[in-house]
């Protein structure tokens, strides 16, 4: 099932200095369950369509279908938001509260939720990102990858179907964003619809597709595989790939015969072997 359709969806910011179009008729179709990834470089609208998930942004023009519902359909505000969660990048400006605790509950709170279903919830939600020993911590003591661990508990908690995730590992170190990736994998083998924003391409080919942005268009759409096998393509677009592929492809040079299908550390081993 589909659980989320765009349809011709541009955008445009009106500001005095002039129009900005920062989405130009993208269209396409996630499955429920399926792990998204989204590169493009700066500017190319990444975040513009990450606020369209949950109708913090609605479309200039076409059209966003949300669990089937139109997010520009003020009526169905509510379901939608209750549907798709979102963590950005700056773990700072998403805490709000003062203890780890009740910052994950949050969102909770203002669902109306009882007070007894809200402590059930944000202890299963730390406890899923393993953080349940900092429950009585300040948030302003947590590194920034616990920072996010925390964001995404809050959006654990409220059990949303789909997350959208813009680029929240940007600002941690190496060891914060494998923890956040790990946690973004285990959301998504617990069937959770996740839309990831990266610039690490490592990140994105731990998705099962692929979404390249470039000037507010989706110009490839495709497997990782697909995708950053595509030396070349990648290389002209100003993306990076893989270390697997970037190592597999210079060894290539130097005359070893290896498949041209190696995307993982893994395979490369395997085919070096
Ligand atoms: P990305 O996340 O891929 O870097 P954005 O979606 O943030 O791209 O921005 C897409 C384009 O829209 C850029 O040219 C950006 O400058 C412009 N833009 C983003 N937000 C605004 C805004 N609030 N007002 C005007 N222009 C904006
Ligand atoms: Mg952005």
């Amino acid at each position: 099932m589909e659980i989320i359709q765009v349809k011709n969806l541009s955008h445009i910011y009106k500001s005095s200095s002039g129009d900005k179009v920062a989405l130009d008729g993208v269209s396409f179709s996630i499955a429920d369950g399926e792990f998204v990834a989204i590169i493009g470089t700066n500017g190319s609208g990444k975040s513009t369509l990450a606020k369209h998930f949950n109708a913090l942004l609605l479309p200039t023009d076409g059209k966003i279908f949300v669990d089937g519902l139109d997010t520009s359909d003020e009526k169905n505000l509510w379901h939608v938001r209750e549907n798709v969660g979102m963590v950005f990048q700056n773990p700072d400006s998403e805490i709000v509260a003062a203890i780890v605790e009740d910052d994950v509950a949050f969102g909770l709170e203002n669902l109306g939720i009882a007070p007894e279903k809200i402590r059930e919830r944000v202890d299963l939600a730390l406890d899923d990102v393993n953080m349940s020993d900092y429950k009585n911590f300040a948030p302003s003591k947590l590194s920034g990858g616990q920072k996010q661990r925390i964001a995404i508990a809050g959006v654990i908690a409220m059990q949303t179907k789909i997350i959208v995730f813009d680029e929240p590992t940007a600002m941690l170190d190496p060891q914060g964003r494998r923890e956040v990736l790990e946690m973004v994998k285990r959301l998504h083998a617990q069937g959770k619809t996740i839309i990831y924003i990266t610039h690490f391409m490592e990140e994105a080919a731990a998705a099962q597709r692929v979404f390249v942005m470039e000037g507010g268009r989706i110009i490839l759409d495709g497997t990782p595989r697909e995708i950053f096998t595509n030396v070349k393509e990648m290389k002209r677009l100003g993306f990076d790939v893989p270390v697997a592929v970037e190592i597999a492809e210079r060894l290539r040079r130097k005359g070893f015969k290896l498949p041209q299908k190696i995307l993982t550390a893994e395979e490369l081993s395997e085919a070096l072997r």
